[in-house]
Protein backbone atom coordinates (compact mmCIF):
# COMPACT_ATOMS: atom_id res chain seq x y z
CA UNK A 1 0.00 0.00 0.00
CA UNK A 2 1.13 3.99 -0.58
CA UNK A 3 0.45 6.52 0.74
CA UNK A 4 -3.13 8.47 0.38
CA UNK A 5 -3.41 10.29 -2.64
CA UNK A 6 -3.58 13.74 -1.85
CA UNK A 7 -6.82 14.52 -3.03
CA UNK A 8 -8.07 18.38 -3.88
CA UNK A 9 -11.93 18.87 -3.67
CA UNK A 10 -12.52 21.43 -6.63
CA UNK A 11 -16.19 22.02 -6.05
CA UNK A 12 -17.87 22.28 -2.89
CA UNK A 13 -20.64 24.77 -1.02
CA UNK A 14 -19.43 25.17 2.22
CA UNK A 15 -21.99 27.89 2.97
CA UNK A 16 -24.94 26.08 2.16
CA UNK A 17 -24.05 22.97 5.13
CA UNK A 18 -25.57 23.32 8.49
CA UNK A 19 -21.94 22.16 10.01
CA UNK A 20 -19.06 23.15 7.58
CA UNK A 21 -16.69 22.73 10.22
CA UNK A 22 -17.58 18.58 11.10
CA UNK A 23 -17.39 18.63 6.98
CA UNK A 24 -13.71 20.37 7.19
CA UNK A 25 -12.96 17.78 9.74
CA UNK A 26 -13.93 14.96 8.09
CA UNK A 27 -12.50 16.16 4.62
CA UNK A 28 -9.07 16.54 6.24
CA UNK A 29 -9.75 13.07 7.71
CA UNK A 30 -10.46 11.43 4.42
CA UNK A 31 -6.56 13.05 3.09
CA UNK A 32 -8.22 16.02 1.12
CA UNK A 33 -5.14 18.65 1.28
CA UNK A 34 -7.22 21.48 -0.32
CA UNK A 35 -10.76 22.36 -0.98
CA UNK A 36 -12.53 25.16 -2.77
CA UNK A 37 -15.57 26.56 -1.64
CA UNK A 38 -17.80 28.44 -4.61
CA UNK A 39 -19.84 31.52 -4.90
CA UNK A 40 -22.90 31.62 -6.18
CA UNK A 41 -23.96 35.04 -5.54
CA UNK A 42 -22.55 38.02 -4.09
CA UNK A 43 -22.82 36.98 -0.40
CA UNK A 44 -21.92 33.34 -0.92
CA UNK A 45 -18.99 34.56 -2.83
CA UNK A 46 -18.11 36.91 0.54
CA UNK A 47 -18.65 33.32 2.42
CA UNK A 48 -16.29 31.16 0.38
CA UNK A 49 -13.93 34.09 0.88
CA UNK A 50 -14.17 33.96 4.35
CA UNK A 51 -13.81 30.69 4.56
CA UNK A 52 -10.85 30.72 2.37
CA UNK A 53 -9.11 33.01 5.17
CA UNK A 54 -10.04 31.33 8.04
CA UNK A 55 -8.77 27.64 6.82
CA UNK A 56 -5.40 27.76 5.39
CA UNK A 57 -6.74 24.21 3.31
CA UNK A 58 -9.46 26.16 2.10
CA UNK A 59 -9.72 28.29 -1.23
CA UNK A 60 -12.77 30.48 -2.65
CA UNK A 61 -14.20 31.16 -6.31
CA UNK A 62 -16.26 34.52 -7.16
CA UNK A 63 -19.41 34.47 -9.13
CA UNK A 64 -22.97 34.32 -9.57
CA UNK A 65 -24.99 31.39 -10.21
CA UNK A 66 -26.79 31.00 -13.75
CA UNK A 67 -29.90 29.98 -11.52
CA UNK A 68 -29.38 33.94 -10.46
CA UNK A 69 -27.97 35.73 -13.62
CA UNK A 70 -31.24 38.11 -13.26
CA UNK A 71 -29.28 39.72 -10.30
CA UNK A 72 -25.93 40.93 -11.62
CA UNK A 73 -26.58 44.41 -12.17
CA UNK A 74 -23.56 46.80 -11.53
CA UNK A 75 -23.23 46.84 -7.88
CA UNK A 76 -22.69 43.17 -7.93
CA UNK A 77 -20.30 43.20 -10.60
CA UNK A 78 -18.17 46.07 -8.69
CA UNK A 79 -18.48 43.39 -5.72
CA UNK A 80 -17.29 40.88 -7.66
CA UNK A 81 -14.53 42.84 -9.26
CA UNK A 82 -13.53 43.70 -5.58
CA UNK A 83 -13.54 40.11 -4.49
CA UNK A 84 -11.97 38.71 -7.02
CA UNK A 85 -8.44 40.26 -5.88
CA UNK A 86 -8.32 38.79 -2.53
CA UNK A 87 -5.01 35.96 -2.77
CA UNK A 88 -7.21 33.34 -1.87
CA UNK A 89 -9.62 33.85 -4.67
CA UNK A 90 -8.45 31.22 -7.31
CA UNK A 91 -11.00 31.36 -9.79
CA UNK A 92 -14.54 32.98 -11.12
CA UNK A 93 -17.52 30.62 -11.35
CA UNK A 94 -19.74 28.99 -10.76
CA UNK A 95 -21.23 30.93 -13.55
CA UNK A 96 -22.82 30.16 -16.96
CA UNK A 97 -26.00 28.79 -18.43
CA UNK A 98 -28.91 26.86 -17.30
CA UNK A 99 -31.73 26.19 -19.07
CA UNK A 100 -32.80 23.30 -17.63
CA UNK A 101 -34.31 24.70 -14.84
CA UNK A 102 -34.50 28.26 -16.32
CA UNK A 103 -34.22 29.98 -12.97
CA UNK A 104 -33.51 33.83 -14.46
CA UNK A 105 -34.43 34.33 -18.15
CA UNK A 106 -32.26 33.04 -20.81
CA UNK A 107 -30.94 36.48 -22.15
CA UNK A 108 -29.86 37.64 -18.31
CA UNK A 109 -27.95 34.43 -18.06
CA UNK A 110 -26.04 34.85 -21.35
CA UNK A 111 -25.49 38.60 -20.12
CA UNK A 112 -24.23 37.15 -16.56
CA UNK A 113 -22.24 34.40 -18.05
CA UNK A 114 -20.39 37.14 -20.96
CA UNK A 115 -19.93 39.91 -18.10
CA UNK A 116 -18.12 37.03 -15.69
CA UNK A 117 -16.18 35.46 -18.78
CA UNK A 118 -14.21 39.26 -18.74
CA UNK A 119 -14.23 39.35 -15.36
CA UNK A 120 -12.38 36.30 -15.07
CA UNK A 121 -9.63 38.04 -17.63
CA UNK A 122 -9.51 41.04 -16.16
CA UNK A 123 -7.88 39.25 -13.17
CA UNK A 124 -6.68 36.55 -14.76
CA UNK A 125 -8.28 33.68 -13.05
CA UNK A 126 -9.71 30.52 -14.38
CA UNK A 127 -13.07 30.19 -14.89
CA UNK A 128 -15.46 27.46 -13.02
CA UNK A 129 -18.74 27.10 -15.41
CA UNK A 130 -22.10 25.20 -14.53
CA UNK A 131 -23.80 24.33 -17.81
CA UNK A 132 -27.05 22.51 -18.05
CA UNK A 133 -29.15 21.63 -21.68
CA UNK A 134 -27.15 24.23 -22.51
CA UNK A 135 -24.03 23.10 -23.89
CA UNK A 136 -23.72 24.32 -27.39
CA UNK A 137 -24.48 27.86 -26.76
CA UNK A 138 -22.01 27.62 -23.46
CA UNK A 139 -19.18 26.23 -25.79
CA UNK A 140 -20.09 29.17 -28.63
CA UNK A 141 -19.67 31.84 -25.86
CA UNK A 142 -16.94 30.45 -24.58
CA UNK A 143 -15.33 30.11 -28.29
CA UNK A 144 -15.99 34.03 -28.51
CA UNK A 145 -15.31 35.57 -25.47
CA UNK A 146 -12.84 33.09 -23.28
CA UNK A 147 -9.84 32.65 -25.71
CA UNK A 148 -7.32 32.01 -23.80
CA UNK A 149 -8.66 31.57 -20.45
CA UNK A 150 -8.55 28.15 -18.21
CA UNK A 151 -12.07 26.99 -18.25
CA UNK A 152 -13.12 24.10 -16.15
CA UNK A 153 -16.85 22.84 -17.20
CA UNK A 154 -19.03 21.36 -13.94
CA UNK A 155 -22.19 19.78 -14.42
CA UNK A 156 -24.00 18.16 -17.59
CA UNK A 157 -22.98 17.90 -20.67
CA UNK A 158 -24.53 16.87 -23.81
CA UNK A 159 -24.08 14.45 -26.10
CA UNK A 160 -22.66 17.20 -28.92
CA UNK A 161 -20.83 18.83 -26.38
CA UNK A 162 -18.57 16.52 -24.98
CA UNK A 163 -17.50 15.92 -28.51
CA UNK A 164 -16.69 19.53 -29.28
CA UNK A 165 -15.28 20.71 -25.31
CA UNK A 166 -11.80 20.35 -26.12
CA UNK A 167 -11.96 23.22 -29.28
CA UNK A 168 -13.28 25.89 -27.03
CA UNK A 169 -10.82 26.80 -24.69
CA UNK A 170 -8.42 24.75 -22.45
CA UNK A 171 -11.25 22.84 -21.27
CA UNK A 172 -11.52 20.18 -18.47
CA UNK A 173 -14.53 18.81 -16.95
CA UNK A 174 -15.63 17.79 -13.69
CA UNK A 175 -18.52 15.90 -12.24
CA UNK A 176 -21.50 17.58 -11.82
CA UNK A 177 -22.86 17.88 -7.64
ZN1 LIG B 1 -21.77 24.01 -7.60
Amino acid sequence: MGALPRLIDTHCHLDMLDAPALALAEARAAALVAIITIGTDLPSSHLAVRFAHENDDVWATVAVHPHGAASLDKAVLAGLDELAVDERVVAVGECGLDFYRDLSPRDAQRRAFVAQIELARRHNLPLVVHVREAGDEALDLLAEHADGLTVILHCSLSATMSTTASSAATTRRSPAT
